[in-house]
């Protein structure tokens, strides 16, 4: 059993889970219940890293689309996920979490810079440690900031909650005959391009031996649910 054997996980949350229902930006009460979701999972013991993704308010490669200077929309992007990593530990701290934010480009009067031995004493302490800005680098993305932070922290397992539950042999959306995998191979995902994360994040973990847990976080309780083992989602190792 995988999961339950973890004691540190990072939890990787598409930017996009963070505007619920709406079409764009942050719908406070799903944060909270998402932040409800990450509290149950810390009172399991569990030290819990978190890296939530901009794509609810802004992704570089759609600025570029429109003519953008791509370096310059993926600032934009990586300025996104913060504002999401401040919802996110709003939401925590009201419910009673400890919670550090740490960017990986620097901004002291908003939050902590990324000091990995700074994030293991929160950890050690009880905090949940939020990485903000993802690399801190234009060209990557926030699959790429988890995997790079799960590899530094020594997380036991990535876990990926997105809009989808589990990696697929196709795009489920446009082949209703898709199959989704219970396990496939790192190898498999980078030669098939599989759309789970991109090809840098899932090389890097693989090179680093992180199991990888694609799940949909849109079905309230889910997270326990991978964590004990259960549920419907798909493991890359
Ligand atoms: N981004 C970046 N470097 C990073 C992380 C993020 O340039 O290390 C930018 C990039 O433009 C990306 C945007 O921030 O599109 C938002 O992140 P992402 O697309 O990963 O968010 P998600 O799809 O998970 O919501």
């Amino acid at each position: 059993m995988l999961l339950p054997a973890a004691k540190r996980i990072l939890l990787k949350l598409s930017g996009e889970v963070l505007m619920g229902e709406a079409g764009f930006g942050i719908d406070p009460a799903y944060v909270m219940r998402l932040a409800e979701e990450v509290k149950a999972a810390r009172e399991t013991g569990l030290e819990i890293c978190l890296v939530i993704g901009g794509g609810n308010i802004f992704r570089g490669m759609a600025g570029a689309a429109q003519g953008m200077d791509r370096a310059q929309a993926d600032y934009m992007g990586m300025l996104a996920t913060v504002m999401n990593a401040l919802a996110m530990q709003s939401a925590l701290e009201q419910i009673g979490v400890d919670t550090r934010v740490q960017s990986a480009i620097q901004m002291d009067q908003v939050c902590e810079p990324v000091i990995r031995r700074r994030a293991e004493r929160h950890l050690q302490k009880g905090r949940i440690v939020i990485f903000a800005a993802g690399v801190g680098a234009p060209y990557f993305t926030t699959d790429s900031g988890a995997a790079l932070r799960a590899a530094e922290m020594r997380c036991d397992a990535l876990l990926k909650g997105t809009s989808v539950d589990g990696v697929y042999d196709s795009d489920p959306k446009r082949n209703a005959s898709a199959t989704r995998y219970d396990t496939v191979s790192y190898d498999q995902v980078l030669a098939d391009n599989l759309k789970v994360m991109d090809a840098s994040a899932v090389a890097l973990c693989r090179d680093n031996d992180i199991p990888l847990v694609v799940f949909s976080i849109r079905e309230k309780g889910n997270v326990a649910r991978v964590l004990a083992g259960e549920g419907v989602q798909t493991i890359v190792k």
